[in-house]
């Protein structure tokens, strides 16, 4: 039975594709992206969330918490007396999710919805989310993979049968600031993209803006030229940058990149979608 590295399972999702979800948040990821908000989902393994504003420094744990990378032991987190030790992380076999999607199969069918596997990023375990998705096609569970792109070109066209939209994101059009905001440039990404569609994948571009650093004219102008060029590409959706990512990284004892403070105001955002829209004719939403 294969099991995969999980961050959470998120019941009745409304976000990440058609209808009501079951999104599968797996761990991993090859990215780092300067302002990802889950940066707990970057490391495949385990990982001690630790919460000082509870802790009593008693010191039952043996300060663990101390510790860059410290093994994770359930007993650590249970014997604290202040529950101020969280494991981020835990593995579930891909019949346990298709269990748990088949109780919600109802609400699926009613609302065009199904199963999304997020990340992370899914081509990091994609031996596991292949068995995922062809055990959902079996039982009759439409899905969505929200990918970065980044990897093996082969296992994702092995995907594409049992796939119903490829939330792709699109960080970034210059690659060497591509480099610079994620840590890797974006032609591996660029030509996966261009693979998907190529093979007639139904593609939705999801496109991270953040201000001052990528939500700049040139790649606003890029979004629009990406979509117009890629046939399968059949909407453009913005995500605009949240500022939620400090307690994470606080309890992850990281620290957290420099970025604003702030959401974007809405005017702003409707400001982007229209700069893209400008150059495209394809939708621009605002999720
Ligand atoms: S056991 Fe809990 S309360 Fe005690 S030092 Fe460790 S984290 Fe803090």
């Amino acid at each position: 039975m294969m099991e995969g590295n999980l961050l959470k399972l998120e019941h009745f999702a409304s976000h990440d594709g058609p209808g009501i979800r079951l999104v599968v948040f797996l761990k991993g990821c090859p990215l780092r992206c300067r302002w990802c908000h889950t940066p707990e989902s970057q490391h495949p393994e385990p990982e001690l969330l630790y919460q000082q504003e509870k802790c009593l420094h008693c010191g039952v744990c043996g300060n663990i918490f101390e510790k860059t990378v410290p093994p994770v032991s359930q007993t650590d987190v249970e014997n604290c007396p202040a529950g101020a030790l969280k494991i981020a992380g835990f593995r579930m076999s891909a019949e346990t999710i298709i269990a748990e999607a088949e109780k919600e199969q109802i609400f699926f069918d009613e609302s065009g919805g199904g199963l999304t596997i997020s990340g992370g990023e899914p081509l990091f375990q994609k031996e596991f989310c292949f068995s995922l998705l062809r055990l959902a096609a079996e039982r009759g569970i439409r899905c969505c993979v929200e990918t970065s792109g980044f990897g093996d070109p082969d296992a994702l066209k092995s995907w594409i049968p049992y796939v119903e939209w490829f939330l792709f994101d699109w960080k970034e059009t210059d690659p060497e600031l591509h480099r610079r905001f994620t840590g890797e440039d974006n032609r591996l990404i660029l030509r996966n993209l261009n693979l998907l569609n190529r093979e007639g994948a139904s593609i939705i571009l999801r496109c991270p803006l953040i201000p001052g650093v990528n939500a700049r004219p040139d790649h606003l102008k890029g979004i629009a030229r990406l979509a117009e060029q890629l046939d399968h590409v059949k909407e453009i959706h913005i995500e605009p940058y949240h500022p939620l990512a400090a307690g994470h990284y606080r309890q992850l004892r990281r620290e957290m990149p420099s970025l604003p403070k702030e959401f974007p105001p809405p005017a702003v955002v409707e400001a982007w979608r229209r700069q893209i829209a400008e150059f495209t004719a394809k939708p621009v939403i605002i999720p």
